[in-house]
């Protein structure tokens, strides 16, 4: 790799952005590290479109930091429902009463110091060091990765650990020092508008005439990726077992997914089974007890996650006791709507279960 490859990326790179760079955000060139964590974060989870919403609702809630660690937590968790990977909302809670109350509300300005706080990585650091305080810490992610893989022609796995040195070593060195922001807006943007994964805009763009890629043909080829996600299936069969007008709840606290959500008796199988199948089993039996009413089965639900495949059937009844279970408290039908639950759950609230949170049965 030549230094004069490198200078004309740089330099190029920078002039579409001055001259062609259209792509509008709503953060863009914020100076406050606090709304550039809020809009990185929320960016990690969903594309710009649905992020937007959810910032804006962070912002108008919470507009300082020490407002947001001042906050309910479940107020937090409510905000956030849909956006997923609940342990970053957790994270976000915890740095945000940590630079409330040991920083005195004021975010760190260094990166080593931006990157001690938790839930921030590498990459939130540098995004947030560069954009409010200027500092030379490229941004590397996979919209990054793959403008250098092509322009440079490598080959070594952008999810590797040692692609991903490669690409941070790469990147730092590309970076305009005196212009750090800048260059990383623009390495962003050109990675998701023009050096796009799918259909590039090769013919209009500036990098060509110097990208390895294009003149190889090779641009499909790149960037190379070495594990493929395995997806496992999971069946979840939620038995919603009214009582008195009220449903039986628990928030989910384990490491496994949803924690801190909300979620009705669950019954976990390790393939798909008939819900006729699954009442009479020894688990259904325990909950439901001798006397109930089968009030209705749902057609199946489904929830992608990033690991994993979350197949959903709600089944509700109404039971004549009490069911012997230790971490489940009864909620009344119009409290449901302030809770946060899973994406799976909400759907069946927003179609067949519609009722359950509008009305006290
Ligand atoms: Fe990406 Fe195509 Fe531009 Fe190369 S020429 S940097 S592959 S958009």
């Amino acid at each position: 790799m030549n230094s004069k490859k490198e200078a004309y990326f740089t330099r190029h790179l920078l002039q579409w952005n001055e001259r062609e760079n259209e792509r509008q955000m709503p953060w863009k060139g914020e100076k406050d590290p606090y709304k550039i964590w809020l809009s990185e974060i929320i960016l990690q989870q969903t594309r710009v479109d649905q992020g937007l919403a959810y910032y804006n609702r962070f912002v108008k809630n919470y507009p300082t930091i020490k407002k947001l660690a001042a906050a309910p937590e479940t107020a937090v968790f409510k905000l956030w429902e849909g956006l997923g990977y609940y342990s970053r909302c957790k994270n976000l809670i915890a740095t945000a009463k940590f630079i409330a109350n040991n920083l005195n509300g004021k975010f760190p300005d260094t990166y080593d110091d931006i990157l001690k706080l938790k839930g921030i990585g590498p990459y939130t650091a540098s995004a947030i060091a560069s954009f409010a305080y200027n500092l030379p810490y490229a941004v590397v992610d996979g919209n990054v990765m793959r403008v250098l893989s092509r322009y440079f022609g490598i080959s070594t796995a952008i999810d590797s650990t040692e692609g991903k040195n490669y690409f941070t070593a790469l990147a730092n060195k590309l970076i305009d020092k005196k212009v750090p922001a800048l260059y990383n807006q623009a390495i962003m943007d050109h990675g998701a508008t023009v050096c796009k994964p799918q259909l590039p805009l090769c013919t209009t763009c500036l990098l060509q005439k110097q990208c390895v890629a294009f003149k190889n043909d090779e641009v499909r080829q790149l960037p190379v990726k070495e594990g493929k996600l395995i997806k496992k299936n999971r069946w979840f069969y939620f038995i919603i077992a009214e009582y008195k007008g009220g449903f039986f709840i628990r928030k989910r606290t384990g490491k496994d997914i949803w924690q801190n959500l909300h979620e009705f008796i669950l019954i976990e199988n390790e393939k798909a089974i008939d819900p006729v199948t699954l009442m009479s089993s020894e688990a259904f039996k325990k909950i439901a007890g001798k006397k109930h009413t089968v009030i209705s089965i749902s057609k199946n639900y489904k929830q992608q996650l990033t690991h994993q495949t979350i197949h959903g059937c709600f089944i509700h009844i109404r039971v004549g006791q009490k069911p012997l279970l230790k971490d489940h408290e009864l909620v009344e039908g119009s409290k449901l709507k302030q809770l946060a639950f899973p994406a799976l759950i909400n759907s069946y609230f927003a179609t067949e279960g519609r009722a359950l949170t509008v009305q006290n049965l």
